[in-house]
């Protein structure tokens, strides 16, 4: 915790002119007031972003990899593989902004799908460390000291493909990228769409050693009600905690209508914060995930959830115990901005209801 309650630390020329892109960072120097958590007790909530990967395909800077026979046969042939950090940074520095501008407090670095295996198969294996770094860097010059910021790091694969005999090898492969990111100076990290329990307590363990604080969240499929080694929805919030995660909750596959009773659970299970970070798909009571929807990848649009159930989620979100407070996969700064809005709404009715 070290780095993350050091005193905030102005630079020299933080008030010039110059472009933020030559504003330096020093490693270890943390512009930031407060930690992650010192700003959800303060705040109640803090708002997070939303999802990049699928914005920047529908930009026309990521692959879902639909188009092609063989996915991950070789360079340029990825599926949401995040080099754009370093094919199209001004794509995803452009994002940020949009998400920044829409209010978010807290930035994710695209770093998903950034392990070097992941990275590989697309074609990319050699530059993980600079995708890596590029993605943490981009996201602090345009983050400056209104947001923090954290590394993205996700599910590998491996263990939806290979089962646990993965487990030695996604272990360093995750410890690999955990490296890289403290490196790069993340504020903090968020384990995220992890689908099985065993990977994700993996990754915790992993993210022990950096002494990095961690929001921690899985996604739910083929149920909702459980992730997919078998463990109920309450077991893995108590399992996150116990390996050190300081914020638990889940994220992707679900709008948050859906998103909701899986949040209800934790609650009831653990006492830490809570992170939602709902997808803006509309999924079924048959398949609650919306990638296993046939809309996905290619039709996607005809699923799309409005920006006001999002809306309607935000001011909802401190009575549910929800601290930690975004969007996934389908959630563009229209959706940020919305997320803003209702816990803008919120605040009013609390501070004006007589106490
Ligand atoms: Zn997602």
């Amino acid at each position: 915790m070290a780095a993350l309650t050091q005193k905030p630390t102005r630079q020299g020329g933080h008030h010039s002119n110059q472009p933020e892109e030559i504003i330096q960072y020093t490693k270890g120097l943390r512009i930031m007031a407060e930690d992650l958590l010192t700003r959800i007790k303060r705040q109640g909530v803090i708002l997070g972003d939303g999802g990049y990967l699928i914005e920047l395909e529908r930009r026309g800077y990521v692959d879902t990899g639909s188009g092609r026979e063989k996915v991950g046969t070789g360079r340029g042939s990825g599926q949401y593989t995040p080099e754009v950090a370093i094919e199209h940074p001004e794509a995803l520095r452009e994002l940020h902004r949009e998400f920044l501008r829409a209010g978010s407090q807290a930035l994710q670095a695209l770093t998903f799908f950034g392990t070097r295996e992941k990275l590989t198969r697309a074609g990319f294996g050699e530059q993980t460390e600079a995708i890596n770094e590029a993605a943490v860097r981009i996201a602090r010059e345009v983050a400056r000291d209104q947001a923090l910021v954290a590394g993205s790091v996700s599910r590998t694969q491996l263990f939806e493909r290979q089962g646990p005999s993965a487990a030695g090898f996604v272990r360093g492969l995750l410890a690999e990228q955990i490296r890289l990111l403290q490196k790069a100076g993340v504020d903090f990290l968020i384990l995220e769409t992890f689908f099985h329990l065993e990977e994700m307590l993996i990754g915790l363990e992993c993210a022990r050693d950096s002494k990095l604080l961690v929001v921690a969240t899985m996604s739910f499929r083929p149920r909702a009600t459980e992730c997919s080694d078998g463990h109920s929805v309450a077991e893995c919030a108590r399992a996150m905690v116990a390996a050190g995660a300081s914020v638990v909750g889940a994220n992707c596959e679900q709008e948050p209508e859906r998103m909701l009773p899986i949040l209800r659970e934790m609650r009831k299970a653990v006492a830490v914060p809570l992170a939602a970070q709902p997808a803006a798909f509309r999924t079924t009571d048959e398949i609650p995930c919306f990638t296993r929807m046939s809309q996905f990848p290619d039709h996607l649009e005809t699923l799309q959830v409005s920006r006001q159930s999002f809306s309607d989620f935000a001011a909802r979100a401190r009575a549910e115990g929800i601290g930690y407070l975004g969007g996934c996969c389908g959630c563009n700064a229209a959706y940020i901005r919305s997320l803003a809005a209702g816990l803008k709404t919120a605040a009013a009715g609390a501070s004006s209801s007589p106490v």
